[in-house]
């Protein structure tokens, strides 16, 4: 894919590119490219996002009603230099020492960075400077008052960046990252760390791993990882500014009961929330990882008890749903097949509950991993053919977040398999993102100030809609 991308005259992406991902759970990920003629900044204002209570005081006295203004401002405010154009040349650029464990106060005049003396005045200026190699990070990915950003490793070097932050190990969200990464200091939990750092060749020495529930201090910014309940080594990442601002960034995430017991959100005021909203719609309604599991766990129990020669499979992406096959294997008591790369992905994790199910014959267990692509009739069929001496049937499940398919809602028993000759295969509703209720309940727990939606926002209606559920949520 070409990769090129236009700004609005305030300096904002006008082009939203939806990335190839690892998750193909959504419609909306489709990897299709939306041109959005009015400026994604210009249709947040139309969806009715205020973001005056972002202006520090001053300059909302300056410029009390206008529109453009203030979001004129407000990129001021968030320190980032507007590029004329895309800077192609290598640069050096030096690397912050470690973090440290919180033990001193916040400095607040390391807090800011200024604006560049150098970039062109706000107004109307033509950024429409394409380049096939290079695409500008959207400002949805950057941390106002901060050096920071989220997610945003596909953009090369990001002017005012110093400190790059990965949510998790899932192609859309580290893409960029390679073995030549040299721009800067990446922070994510140690999990993460250790894929990135095996599965990317990335230079150590650029990997700065943050423990979940401890508070660092980086840049003069006070940082916490919270567990995101999405795939290992998944984070919340908090951040508290020096003069009292907190944004929360959720990555990706399933929003949980036990998050409404972090220290870091109970009672306390999150400034701007930057929200997954993979499934902010209320038809995105599904079951618990719980009632899945339970059903993944009888449907196989059923099937072996009927047909013992039975070989079952379950569909995984290289990091996530393991909890599907773990399942399987604690209930049934086998040990899990998988190859040899994904063995060590999964031994990297850490976890012994599943490394000591892990085996490496799969003559030696009828439970086998693998790639959610494969679970194919014609490509299951295939695979058999290597067991046909033990085994007769394959019987296949598929986690999925959702489809148009799944009209159930939280009815798993309604689930019917898709069966071609001895084939048997389940579409299961086991989503690593939160519902549309469990948004709610989320966003309704926190009552942040703004929330900023991190997916599915190429599409001007999407957004408008999903601002309207906020509104709503934030009413009640
Ligand atoms: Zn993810």
């Amino acid at each position: 894919m070409s990769i090129s991308e236009n700004l609005d005259e305030n300096g904002f992406p006008s082009l939203q590119f939806s990335l190839e991902s690892e998750e193909e759970e959504n419609g909306d990920k489709d990897g299709s490219i939306e041109v959005n003629k009015e400026g994604f900044a210009s249709d947040f204002y139309n969806s009715g996002t205020d973001w005056s209570g972002l202006l520090e005081k001053n300059s909302r006295k300056d410029r009390p009603s206008e529109r453009k203004l203030k979001q004129a401002s407000l990129f001021q405010m968030w320190g980032f230099a507007k590029p004329d154009k895309p800077d192609l040349k290598p640069r050096a650029f030096s690397v912050s020492p470690p973090p440290k464990k919180t033990k001193r106060s916040i400095s607040g005049d390391s807090l800011n960075v200024r604006m560049n003396p150098n970039a062109p005045p706000l107004g109307k200026r033509s950024y429409g400077v394409r380049d096939d190699r290079r695409r500008v990070c959207p400002f949805y990915k950057k941390i106002p008052g901060t050096p920071f950003t989220v997610d945003a490793f596909r953009y090369g070097l990001i002017e005012g960046c110093s400190a790059y932050f990965l949510s998790h190990f899932h192609y859309d969200h580290y893409g960029g990252l390679s073995k030549g990464w040299s721009h800067g200091p990446i922070y994510c939990t140690p999990l993460t760390a250790r894929l990135v750092r095996m599965c990317l060749s990335v230079n150590p020495s650029f990997i700065c791993p943050l423990e979940l529930d401890t508070d660092y201090v980086i840049e003069g910014i006070k940082v916490t990882m919270l567990e995101a309940n999405h795939c290992p080594g998944a984070a919340l990442i908090h951040f508290r500014l020096g003069d009292g601002r907190c944004f929360l960034h959720t990555g990706d995430f399933r929003a949980c009961k036990l998050m409404q017991s972090y220290p870091l959100l109970v009672n306390q005021r999150v400034n701007v929330l930057y929200l997954d909203t993979t499934y902010c719609d209320p038809k995105y309604r599904f079951p618990s990882k719980e009632d899945v599991l339970s059903f993944v766990v009888k449907i196989t129990r059923n099937s072996l008890k009927k047909h013992p020669n039975t070989l079952v499979i379950v569909g995984a992406y290289s990091i996530g749903k393991e909890c599907v096959y773990r399942a399987i294997s604690e209930a049934l008591g086998i040990k899990i097949y998988a190859n040899a790369s994904r063995r060590k992905i999964l031994q990297s994790f850490s976890w012994p509950e599943l490394s000591g199910r892990l085996c490496s014959c799969g003559e030696d267990t009828p439970l086998h991993v693998l790639p959610i692509s494969s679970l194919l009739p014609e490509t299951l069929k295939e695979y058999l053919k290597a067991y046909m001496h033990r085994y007769t049937a394959v019987l296949a499940f598929r986690p999925t977040g959702w489809t148009y398919s799944e009209t159930f809602g939280n009815q798993l028993d309604l689930i019917k398999p898709s069966s071609k000759g001895n084939i048997m295969i389940y579409g299961v509703p086991y989503s690593e993102h939160s519902s549309f209720l469990e948004l709610r309940e989320f966003v309704q727990f926190l009552r942040p100030d703004k929330i900023i939606p991190t997916v599915n926002v190429g599409n001007a209606a999407h957004r408008d809609k999903m601002q309207s559920y906020f509104r709503e949520w934030l009413k009640a």
